[in-house]
């Protein structure tokens, strides 16, 4: 359920602007996530400017719960990396994806 630059997100950093509109792919180079102090500043409001892999260079802000597992993806950052369009950080929808297969299906006769 993260934003971070997981395999699973594909190294990159899913960021939202002020407008909240969009995930975009931040390359994992502008923070070390593994540097507290850089994935604090990335973090702060607004937070640093940097150029998203769909060309858009603005202050990014670490998206919350709600956005990260419901915002739609940056079409041209997904055409960009070559992955689907989608909703939701990479790594929310996979994990998304996997809960719903492994869910037994409900029963839909009612009595
Ligand atoms: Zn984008």
């Amino acid at each position: 359920m993260t934003a971070y630059p997981t395999p699973r997100n594909h190294h990159y950093w899913w960021l939202v602007t002020g407008s909240w509109r969009r995930l975009h792919a931040v390359p994992r180079a502008v923070a070390d996530p593994d540097d507290d102090a850089q994935v604090d500043l990335l973090c702060e409001h607004p937070g640093p400017t940097h150029r998203a892999t769909c060309g858009l260079r603005a202050p990014w802000r670490m998206p919350g719960y709600a956005s990260r597992t419901r915002q739609p993806r940056c079409g041209r950052c997904c055409d960009r990396i070559g992955i689907p369009r989608g909703d939701g950080t990479p790594a929310n929808e996979k994990a998304r994806q996997e809960r719903l297969a492994e869910k037994p299906r409900e029963d839909k006769e009612t009595p």
